[in-house]
């Protein structure tokens, strides 16, 4: 696969900038107590997408000031302040109320869009800490190379004596469904099953990845009888 040059700079780019924007935002919203948000070596690549796309994301919190003077541990007043100051900066924001999925605490998230880009605080609503988390746009960082239909393992004219074109694959030997690739769109997202969407990759539900024709297993004929 061949790197689109200067995709990988640039998607270091975007990252370091929403990274920068984060902090600019955390220094106005608990003063003194910037978290660090280091970057990950690699961004997560997520290949249920066509063509593959790459995003960085990484996280920081805090414990909010208030919380050390035995006061009010959530503070209501910070999330409308996170909301609207990015608002004010040109990002779309909303707050939700959530609940934590282990635990089933409550907090208050605060989401921010902007070109892809993605802004997340949430404010737990029993103890003050603040969880900054940045995403960067996602992108691709290879050449998209379509998919070509592979050359049929056996033709009528190729055909051995005594055998017949398989029934499945019609002799292109490859798994008919995919053509090859082991994936298609809408396939089975993962290998402990669950409901394909028809928008992303998945595996494919004929050959299971394994690209071969089920029926003959790559020969493309099958003698019959
Ligand atoms: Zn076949
Ligand atoms: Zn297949």
């Amino acid at each position: 696969m061949a790197e689109i040059p200067g995709a990988r700079a640039g998607l270091l780019r975007d990252a370091e900038e929403v990274c920068a924007y984060l902090r600019s935002l955390a220094a106005r919203l608990t003063p003194g107590q910037v978290p660090e948000f280091a970057l990950p070596d690699e961004p997560f690549g997520d290949w249920g997408t066509e063509p593959a796309t790459f995003q960085y994301s990484f996280h920081g919190h805090v414990r909010a000031r208030d919380a050390w003077h035995g006061r009010a541990a959530y503070d209501p007043a910070l999330a409308s302040l996170a909301a609207e100051s990015l608002r004010e900066d040109g990002w779309e924001s909303r707050v939700e109320a959530a609940k934590y999925p282990r635990t089933g605490g409550r907090e208050v998230v605060v989401v921010g869009v902007r070109d892809g880009r993605r802004i997340t605080l949430s404010f737990p609503r029993d103890h003050g800490a603040v969880l900054y988390r940045g995403q960067s746009r996602a992108l691709p960082l290879y050449e998209h190379v379509p998919h070509v239909r592979p050359e049929p393992a056996v033709t009528p004219e190729t055909l051995e004596p005594g055998w017949a074109l398989c029934y499945e694959c019609e002799g292109l030997g490859y798994c008919p469904a995919c053509e090859g690739r082991g994936w298609v769109m809408g396939g089975l997202p993962g290998w402990g099953g669950g409901t394909g969407d028809p928008d992303r990759l998945g595996r494919c539900p004929e050959c299971f990845t394994e690209r071969v024709c089920p029926i003959c297993r790559g020969r493309g004929s099958l003698r019959p009888g």
